[in-house]
């Protein structure tokens, strides 16, 4: 990226440190077998290295997966990795992924890493011997990105298509287009054009609910149930048989279910935390809006915990992180009620 006046950079060159971890953006299908993660950081980066001027980049090969295959150990380590970094000096950090986990790998991302720097995390939805195939401009943009000190305080993005998304609100959308991208709540932060970083709106800063110190290795495994139209929610009954720590439902609307799920619903949250999340996928768990049985005000009148604003693939990345810390029931309601706070300005 070559710098003009107006940039906000630091001093030439900036310092950018690439981790690599698979997905669709470094897969290859030279057999015409199926694409496959295969390529390393610097086969990724070196189609774009041309166009990467006054930034230095360092190139980190994690792991080549499809990206269903990580987990919040691996968020962990690369959360210890970047923090490293930044406390080395670098200016930003670009993550390269599979896009199928992105909201929810970038999500952990942000909770676990307590930094100003632009962190982006990127990949691709068409492979580099495909048609029109995403993966260098994405990586370009990202680069480029990371190293625009407006994205300071901005919390971790993800930038695909031209677009930057804020990590807290960010889905994938759509299973094959190169638009798959979306922030339902918000829309996106701000675009990349001319190859230049436009942030529209500045999200707020989070509250530290996560002391990355105190997760255990192995976070607790959490349940994410979503309700669907006459389903009794019968699973609930063993949640606890199998092992799970706690749960993330995804209820009707603004935080519903049916009336039979109710004491089921009541039995395991005296057991363990139970989070509240709408499976619309955009805007807050209401909190006094309903009055029957099922209805928000009911579930959280017997001790479930509103996920606010955060969906409930994000809740369960958060739940499962508290767990992980030893969190009790009350410190759960307690950071999720700091968290969206901290989010939206709600008093
Ligand atoms: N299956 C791929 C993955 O998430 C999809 C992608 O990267 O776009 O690893």
């Amino acid at each position: 990226m070559s710098s003009e006046p107006g940039h906000l950079r630091p001093p030439s060159p900036s310092r950018i440190t690439l981790y690599t971890l698979g997905g669709t953006i470094a897969s290859t299908d030279d057999d015409a077998s199926g694409a496959r993660p295969r390529l390393e950081g610097a086969e990724l980066l070196g189609p774009v290295a041309a166009t990467v001027r006054d930034v230095e980049v360092e190139v980190v090969s994690v792991r080549q997966v499809a990206s269903v295959e990580l987990t919040l150990a691996d968020a962990l380590y690369l959360a210890q990795r970047i923090r490293g970094d930044l406390g080395d000096g670098q200016d930003g950090v670009v993550i390269t992924q599979g896009t199928d986990t992105i909201e929810e790998f970038a999500f952990a991302l942000e909770l676990l890493v307590d930094t100003e720097s632009p962190i982006v995390v990127t990949g691709a939805m068409r492979h580099p011997g495909a048609l029109g195939a995403d993966g260098p401009a994405n990586l370009a943009a990202s680069i480029g990105a990371a190293s625009d000190q407006v994205l300071r305080g901005a919390g971790v993005v993800v930038v695909m298509n031209d677009e930057i998304h804020a990590a807290r609100f960010v889905r994938k959308s759509n299973s094959a287009n190169v638009a798959a991208f979306t922030s339902p709540s918000t829309g996106a932060i701000g675009r990349i054009t001319e190859g230049r970083v436009r942030l529209y709106v500045r999200p707020p800063r989070l509250d530290r609910v996560i002391d990355p110190a105190r997760v255990a290795g192995n976070v607790a495994p959490v349940l994410l149930f979503s309700c669907a139209l006459g389903d009794d929610g019968r699973v609930l009954d063993r949640v606890a048989d199998l092992g799970y720590a706690g749960v993330v439902l995804e209820g009707f609307g603004g935080g519903h279910v049916p009336a039979r799920m109710v004491a089921p619903l009541a039995k395991v949250a005296a057991t363990m935390p139970v989070v509240l999340a709408s499976r619309t996928g955009s805007g807050d768990v209401l909190a006094s809006t309903y009055g029957y049985d099922g209805s928000e005000r009911d579930l959280l009148g017997r001790g479930l915990i509103s996920a606010g604003f955060l969906d409930g693939r994000k809740a369960r990345i958060l739940l499962s992180l508290l767990l992980g810390m030893g969190a009790s029931r009350e410190d759960v309601a307690v950071a999720f009620a700091r968290l969206h706070r901290s989010a939206t300005g709600l008093r």
